[in-house]
């Protein structure tokens, strides 16, 4: 039988007097000892884990790539990719002998694209200095590109029963409601990586790392269900969160040129490696409209600024793009312009190349215009 747990009360001190206007903790006020509150998770996850995911097999190269497209995406939105991912490349050496436009279309629709450049760099890495093998130290996946020390301490646990703590966006909020430990800032943050460590238990590695993960995704969510709560007779948490200044997103505006030639399709240049959507596939663009002509000259196209259609709007994390889509006219060069490495036309047809979510969509409407 489960020992019974004594439901702590407050420790109040001069340290943790109430102020109204500030929540500031610099260490738990209510406890559990560390041992039961990661066997109470543990026992939880066994009745209430989610233990069916398409990842949850001690493979190193299939738990990065879960943990790689699982950062700042959901569980639900990353399972068709990570299927469509694994199918196209099955090994490390499938992936690191792929083009970067063949990963970018793979990935293509999944967003933060820097994920896939850093991940198929990363699949060269490992192949040059590993041939067949992995990492096994957390410390050596955090040395490759698009790595963080919470994910490669999520991949150890899961490839290899090694023990790690983690502290991903989930889990942050279940220690830090749980600890008491409010801000954002670097001291918050090491605070709360002692707390990870410290919970982080030596055996059933794996099962903890998912578990305390699942208990965030599904228990300890923005709103928290803590009758449900496998841990809150411990919990410190006061049923409200600090509050976070939200700012709101500042806005951009572009103008894509929608060059089209009967038999070819729409012309298409790879963007910049770096910045947004960077190496994937889009339209000709200027951020002021008296620059678009110059662009599209630049391409070897003549041909006019004509109809501006219906602007296609955008949220990235930090601001909100606004695309206005301009249709190229009186064109009589486009014929002459040659694919090459940053240029091609599309048709519309196949799966195509890696191109932004929302470019693809604004694409699918001119290609069926005839
Ligand atoms: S008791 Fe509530 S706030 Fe505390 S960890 Fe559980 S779900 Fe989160």
């Amino acid at each position: 039988m489960e020992p019974a747990v004594q439901r702590l009360e407050p420790q109040r001190s001069r340290l943790h007097a109430p102020d109204p206007g500030r929540r500031v903790e610099t260490r738990p006020r209510y406890s559990l000892a560390v041992d039961e509150f990661a066997l109470k998770v543990l026992a939880w996850y066994r009745r209430h884990g989610r233990h069916d995911l398409p990842w949850q097999v001690p493979d190193p190269y299939v738990r990065w790539l879960a943990e790689v497209m699982l950062q700042q995406t959901t569980v639900t939105a990353v399972i068709p990719y990570f299927q469509r991912f694994l199918a196209a490349f099955p090994s490390v050496r499938a992936l690191a002998q792929a083009s970067q436009d063949e990963v970018l279309a793979q990935w293509a629709g999944l967003g933060y694209y820097a994920r896939a450049r850093h991940l198929h760099a990363a699949a060269r890495v490992i192949t040059e200095h590993y041939g067949d093998g992995f990492p096994r130290t957390a410390d050596a996946w955090a040395a490759l590109p698009g790595v963080g020390p919470s994910t490669a301490a999520a991949i150890v646990a899961f490839a290899f029963g090694v023990p790690a703590p983690i502290l991903d966006a989930n889990v942050r909020r279940v220690l830090s409601r749980y600890h008491a430990v409010s801000g954002r800032d670097a001291r918050a943050l090491r605070t709360l990586w002692t707390h990870a460590r410290d919970h982080t238990p030596t055996h059933e590695v794996a099962a903890y790392t998912q578990a305390i993960m699942d208990l965030g995704a599904l228990v300890c969510r923005k709103a928290p269900d803590c009758a449900a709560c496998p841990v809150a007779a411990g919990c410190a948490f006061e049923g409200e969160d600090a509050p976070t200044v939200r700012r709101a997103r500042p806005e951009r505006a572009v103008f894509m040129a929608v060059i089209r030639d009967p038999a070819r399709g729409v012309l298409l240049v790879r963007r910049p490696s770096h910045g947004i959507w960077g190496g994937l596939w889009s339209l000709p663009e200027s951020v002021e409209l008296d620059d678009l002509p110059a662009v599209v000259a630049a391409l070897g196209v003549d041909g006019r600024m004509g109809m501006a259609c219906a602007p296609v709007h955008h949220t990235f994390t930090h601001f909100r793009l606004t695309i206005t889509p301009i249709l190229v006219e009186g064109v009589s060069q486009a014929f002459g312009v040659a694919e090459h490495h940053d240029v091609m036309w599309y048709k519309g047809d196949g799966s195509g190349p890696g191109m932004p979510a929302p470019i693809r969509r604004l694409l699918n409407q001119f290609l069926e215009v005839p």
